[in-house]
């Protein structure tokens, strides 16, 4: 019988494995398939405290899961197939393995929204990506696109003019949703094109990809962008699949929490993006899973007839 089982290993799952091994609960952490979550696959990572000339997301993950451990979180790398939550103690099935446990702190995060067009789904892999630093680095001296006008998108394709001879950024407004500071970098960087208005409809090439279809919405003009990949960062989807009919989601599918985690089954807590929709940062992340650690620490000290000892700091 465990005490915590959590599943993801981004910020907030790493950062409630640290809270509750140090509370000595000895927490299983499973990773799922992206060590790291999608933070790990963050170029740079410039607005996290204490890193006052950026850090990868990779490095910065792994120094979270190396903390975590030092306090005895148990890291399991596997994927989870299945939970049942509708009787306590709730059980977890993944692929290797099926455990029970008092606990569980969701922290599965969230994955890329795909764009839907025609070509996207053949060419993964072969020119289309949803990582700039997994597949960045195939891209020297040639002209890729990303599209989106978020962050994630501005800032990747800053990070893919390290290899590209050309970036440009495809966005559907005229102006972008990412912060200032990002932006404006993206606009002086002389490698980088922007696309205004403009949605891609299609993904070109025989083997590998090799142009765009791209529909300006002002005009209705259709044209094709000479490219050898696309990276598409248009945002995200809760991964909650596993959770639909246990727990309550909302219209978007992200988990309901209160404001200390819990969610709608006594024992259950959910952290990090896949309940965070006002402002997704790896800091509003470690928060969240630091204050579902100790909520699942106080429900296990209930369920066992102690009093939790509440903390002033
Ligand atoms: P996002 O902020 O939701 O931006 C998604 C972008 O994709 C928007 O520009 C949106 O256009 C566009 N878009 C959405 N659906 C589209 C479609 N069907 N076709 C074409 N374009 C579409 O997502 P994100 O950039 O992944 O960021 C997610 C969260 O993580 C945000 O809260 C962000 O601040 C945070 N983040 C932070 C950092 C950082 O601080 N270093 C880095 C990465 C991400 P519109 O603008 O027109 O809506």
């Amino acid at each position: 019988m465990e005490q915590v089982v959590i599943i993801g290993s981004g910020p907030a799952g790493l950062t409630a494995a640290l809270y509750t091994a140090r509370s000595q609960l000895s927490p299983l952490l499973i990773t799922g398939s992206t060590l790291g979550g999608q933070a790990a696959s963050s170029s740079e990572i410039e607005n996290y405290p204490g890193f006052p000339e950026g850090i990868s997301g990779m490095e910065l993950t792994q120094l979270m899961q190396k903390q975590a451990e030092r306090f005895g979180a148990r890291v399991e790398m596997d994927e989870v197939t299945e939970v049942n939550l509708r009787q306590h103690p709730f059980s977890i099935k993944t692929y290797g393995a099926e455990y029970q446990t008092k606990t569980l702190i969701i922290a599965s995060g969230v994955s890329p929204r795909l764009l839907g067009v025609p070509g996207e789904e053949r060419f993964k892999g072969r020119g289309v990506s949803y990582c700039a630093t997994c597949d960045g680095f195939f891209y020297r001296d040639k002209a890729v696109a990303v599209v989106g006008g978020g962050d994630a998108a501005v800032g990747e394709a800053i990070y893919l003019t390290r290899f590209a001879k050309k970036v440009y950024i495809i966005h559907r407004r005229d102006e972008l949703r990412a912060q200032k500071i990002v932006q404006e970098r993206a606009l002086q960087n002389e490698k980088i094109e922007m696309v205004w208005n403009s949605v891609v409809t299609a993904v070109l090439g025989q083997e590998q990809v090799s142009s765009l279809s791209v529909k300006n919405v002002k005009t209705g003009e259709e044209s094709t962008l000479s490219v050898d990949g696309m990276f598409s960062y248009i945002g995200s989807i809760p991964n909650t699949q596993l959770f639909d009919g246990q727990l309550q989601l909302d219209e978007q599918g992200y988990i309901v929490t209160n404001r200390a985690m819990h969610t709608s089954v006594p024992g259950v807590f959910a952290a990090g993006d896949v309940q965070e929709r006002i402002l997704k940062q790896v800091s509003t992340a470690v928060g969240s899973g630091a204050m579902a650690a100790m909520q699942a620490e106080k429900f296990i000290a209930e369920l066992e007839g102690h009093t939790y000892p509440e903390r002033q700091s």
